[in-house]
């Protein structure tokens, strides 16, 4: 059986992980959140004293760190399971971004992560959320959507977020992570965030989620239908 690949990338805080989750539940498709498996090996890297910066010892732990994604059947959300433990909630933490970023970067982490990635995809039809899928993990997707907004609007989000979740936030902080997490994502020399050629561009600056949303299943539905 030909399974359906949908890539949605773009900078952090555009609405890609609400976004993709709910238009793959709309077709029927598995989510997969990349951006979580990044963060769990920033989990990882830091509960081994680590430095996510430093690349030599980072490589050095992989091959012994256990990464497992699993699906919760009750409510069909994404774990993630680091070494047998299930840290989805910890990999959620703002100062994790951060640290997930800067190991993001690191070319062996993501080629260590690449198969697991494509094997989903392999199995499922999938909506894929992350900042290479469309161009490196699935450039076969059939549709893939470069989903953005301002820098502005995406930290306003994120700090509704982080606020929503009991979380301690300060605006302007949160607002200079992303445009650093967006120069960091955009300027690494190995699969740097970029829009492919055959993505559909949506911003979603001035859009709603509902409008956002319905903008995501109908370029989902034209590319499926070709
Ligand atoms: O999407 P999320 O904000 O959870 O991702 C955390 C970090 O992981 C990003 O800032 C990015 O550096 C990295 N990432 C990546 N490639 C992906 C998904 C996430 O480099 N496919």
């Amino acid at each position: 059986m030909k399974y359906i690949s949908v890539a949605i990338d773009g900078p952090s805080g555009a609405g890609k992980s609400t976004l993709a989750r709910r238009a793959a539940a709309e077709m029927g498709y598995l989510y997969v959140d990349t951006g979580a498996i990044y963060r769990t090996v920033a989990v990882g890297a830091l509960r081994r004293g680590v430095d996510p910066a430093d690349a030599a010892a980072v490589e050095s732990i992989l091959s012994d760190m256990h990464i497992r994604l699993a699906y919760d059947p009750k409510d069909g959300l994404q774990h993630m399971y680091l070494d047998g433990e299930d840290v989805s909630e910890q990999i959620r933490l703002h100062e994790i971004s951060q640290h997930a970023s800067t190991i993001s970067a690191i070319p062996k982490v993501r080629e260590f992560l690449l198969d697991l990635q494509r094997d989903l995809a392999r199995n499922n039809h999938v909506v894929m959320d992350g900042r290479d899928i469309g161009t490196v993990v699935l450039p076969d997707a059939q549709v893939k959507i470069f989903l953005t907004a301002s820098a502005q609007a995406r930290a306003e989000r994120r700090f509704l977020e982080l606020q929503q979740r009991g979380q301690q936030a300060d605006f302007d902080t949160v607002l200079r992570d992303i445009i650093l997490r967006d120069e960091q994502d955009s300027n690494r020399p190995i699969a740097p965030l970029r829009r492919a050629d055959d993505a559909v561009l949506i911003d979603t600056t001035e859009l709603d989620l509902e409008q956002s949303l319905q903008a995501i299943v109908s370029a989902v539905r034209k590319g499926i239908a070709v």
